[in-house]
């Protein structure tokens, strides 16, 4: 028989920006409304745009409990919870993560032209829901989480790791996403601007994709190292080649003096985009995916889409689908795409300041909160 349930429990809240997270008791909804769940917290994730959040480069309302990247065990289901997603039936002590959006599904965009990632009433857990009205836990950084009703929930099978789910993060699903969008043909020649987690996450769907040749372009060297595992035939390093000009040439010498079929910017940083067209073969795709964050303005000449004939594509965020997806890529390519070797860094929740800061500070493959490792410190 499982432990009654608290009725209080603990998150690290986002206040302030920039200033650390504070720990924060609020009540636990144990009894779902109907076609809610609350989760038990296993691990959740720190993703890059966490750090944005905390400095405040998005407009969130405060307080929040961030996370939006989380795996945790059903601890209650509410009335007519009976399966998830894909139809598998759901029970309590089933491990499960979940879409951080939910989209209507009746709006226009839902509806009439099936882009249900630009619906206007999505709202994403970690980023959308102030923390102070119940029911509170609507974020990863906490003991537990709340499901509203209509969440996409996902039963994770026996055989995946916890840590390649957190390892993948939400970098997989929109690199699902993007590539999805771009399309990659059997043997194209892709090139990655940026080998964060959503470039390394790019590398593998593009090679498992049927890319013949990634070229990845990053830095700093353990990234490098990584993209390597994940896939990338070539590297270029930023670092020891600083300057854009020799970077197109770097990649036009490995591509036959051509350039690539595709370039798939995941930088965030506009200068990428100019960089990353002149690298295109003419005829060739470009997917601007890393400008989660309005990084401002550039000077541009469109002229090279018209003179190249380039395909220009946007993708913003990752549908249900992209999840379901992402669970079975995982659990069949472990060995391949080690998502799991990502998770270099744990902390308590107690730790959730330091959690954030070795994600700031790039120190971190992948930082994680695991809500049970470690005593609370009562003066976070
Ligand atoms: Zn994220
Ligand atoms: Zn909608």
């Amino acid at each position: 028989m499982a432990n009654p349930l608290p009725l209080q429990a603990r998150a690290a809240v986002l206040e302030s920006f920039s200033q650390p997270l504070r720990s924060h008791s609020f009540p636990l909804p144990t009894a779902p409304e109907p076609g809610a769940a609350l989760v038990k917290t296993e691990m959740a994730g720190i993703c890059g745009t966490d750090v944005h959040l905390w400095r405040g480069e998005l407009p969130i309302r405060l307080p929040i409990i961030l996370g939006h990247e989380t795996v945790g065990t059903l601890v209650s289901l509410g009335e007519g919870l009976k399966s998830d997603w894909s139809g598998q039936p759901l029970a309590v002590g089933d491990r499960i993560t979940w879409t951080s959006t939910t989209s209507c599904g009746r709006c226009y965009y839902c509806a009439v032209k099936h882009q249900p990632t630009r619906c206007p009433q999505r709202r994403a857990y970690g980023i959308g829901y102030p923390c102070n009205v119940p029911p509170h836990f609507l974020g990863g950084y906490a003991e537990y989480h709340y499901l509203q009703p209509g969440a996409n929930l996902f039963k994770l099978p026996e055989t995946l790791a916890t840590e390649s789910v957190i390892g993948a993060g939400c970098a997989l699903i929109t690199a699902i996403h993007g590539v999805e969008r771009t399309g990659i043909e059997w043997q194209d020649t892709v090139v990655v601007q940026g080998t964060g987690p959503v470039g390394i996450a790019a590398i593998a769907v593009a090679k498992s994709s049927g890319a013949g040749r990634v070229i990845a372009i990053g830095g700093p060297d353990h990234r490098l190292v990584m993209a390597r595992t994940f896939g990338a035939d070539e590297v270029i390093s930023i670092e020891r080649t600083p300057e854009p000009t020799d970077r197109i040439l770097a990649v036009k010498q490995l591509t036959g003096g051509w350039g690539a079929d595709a370039v798939l910017e995941c930088v965030g940083h506009p200068s990428a985009v100019v960089e990353g067209m002149e690298m295109c073969r003419d005829g060739g795709k470009y997917l601007v995916l890393g400008h989660y964050c309005d990084a401002g303005p550039i000077s541009f000449n469109p002229h090279i889409i018209t003179r190249k004939q380039l395909q220009v594509f946007g993708s913003w965020s990752s549908e249900p689908r992209h999840l379901q997806a992402a669970i079975a890529f995982l659990e069949r390519h472990s060995t391949r795409f080690p998502f799991a070797s990502m998770v270099t860094h744990r902390f308590s929740l107690a730790e959730a300041n330091e959690a954030l800061q070795t994600t700031a500070s790039l120190q971190s493959a992948k930082s994680v909160i695991v809500p049970d490792s470690g005593l609370l410190k009562p003066s976070l």
